[in-house]
């Protein structure tokens, strides 16, 4: 993705945070002011959101739909227990009697997408859903394909695994012979065929391990720069509750006021600074946001240690 945003904080209109901004993520789509590579973005894009009462759903809840539940092993269940039933639910032999969690999934909400293939402005139907859905996560992308990548909507951002929402600014050369340390059975799972992709397999298997998301994506990075110097790994992370990025190539900006933080690849001229001032991430920064405040730090490529 060549230009990526995401938000936390009260829930709004999906509109007023992408389209709506002057110089905001969807004008990028056509005008970016500040991308270092590539001119336009109209490659497709992505949009991910977490349900507006996010902390209320759970798995297997209305609004957490998107996550397929074990059918019943044999024959119908009596009852669909709800996650928190206070009786325990009787184990059918041979499997879970309740949807198995993956750990860390607990009370958060698995979020939705929408992604296409072609360019943000020449879809109308994302415009009038944008006007309605609300929401008080979001992570979004607009994309300049890297040439040898899929150019179909599975390689447009947002990644998704569980409760994590996923996008990479940049490229990696020579991306089909980096040593990723992955396994055939996670090579031939990807969501897609492109480096993007493969960085998210590298980084979603050390969040499914319980790694925190800025040591994991310190972590990626600097495994990957080590094998590709000139790899751009411009990274943005989140769980509909914290946000993580990483400036390694590319320009990487966020605002923040107590309760809501954007981070973005670039600030949009939005009037007001209701959301706080734009400031610029310096390259080669790793940044943690929840929306009690932001933290940048600097991400040293020999610097073993994570945060
Ligand atoms: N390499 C990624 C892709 O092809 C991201 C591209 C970009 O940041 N321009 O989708």
């Amino acid at each position: 993705m060549c230009r990526h945003l995401a938000y936390v904080g009260p829930p709004l209109p999906l509109a007023r945070l992408l389209v709506e901004p002057p110089r905001g993520l969807y004008e990028q789509s056509w005008q970016p002011r500040r991308q270092r590579h590539g001119t336009v973005n109209a490659d497709g894009f992505g949009v991910g959101w977490y349900p507006a009462d996010s902390e209320a759903a759970v798995p297997g809840e209305p609004g957490a739909a998107a996550v397929p539940g074990p059918p019943a092993p044999h024959g119908p269940a009596p009852h669909d227990p709800a996650p928190h039933d206070p009786a325990p639910p009787v184990p059918a032999a041979g499997g879970p009697a309740a949807p198995a969690e993956r750990p860390g999934d607990e009370g958060a909400a698995v979020p939705a997408r929408y992604r296409r293939a072609l360019p943000v402005w020449a879809d109308p139907n994302f415009a009038e859903l944008a006007r309605v859905i609300r929401s008080g996560a979001v992570l979004a992308a607009v994309r300049s394909a890297t040439e040898g990548t899929a150019p179909d909507e599975s390689a447009a951002a947002p990644f998704r695994d569980g409760r994590w929402l996923f996008s990479h600014n940049g490229a990696v050369p020579d991306w089909t012979r980096l040593p990723t340390g992955l396994g055939s059975a996670e090579l031939l799972s990807l969501e897609a065929r492109s480096d993007s992709a493969l960085l998210w397999a590298m980084l979603a298997g050390r969040l499914r391990r319980g790694e925190p998301p800025g040591g994991a994506i310190a972590a990626v990075v600097r495994e990957v720069a080590a094998a590709r110097p000139t790899a751009r790994l411009n990274f943005l992370l989140t769980d509909g509750r914290t946000i993580a990025a990483s400036a390694w190539g590319d320009t990487l900006w966020y605002r923040a006021r107590p309760g809501a933080v954007v981070v973005a690849s670039e600030p949009d001229d939005a009037v007001g600074a209701a959301l706080g001032e734009w400031r610029e991430v310096p390259d080669r920064s790793l940044l943690l946001a929840t929306t009690e405040g932001v933290r940048v730090i600097a991400l040293r490529p020999e610097r073993k240690d994570t945060t």
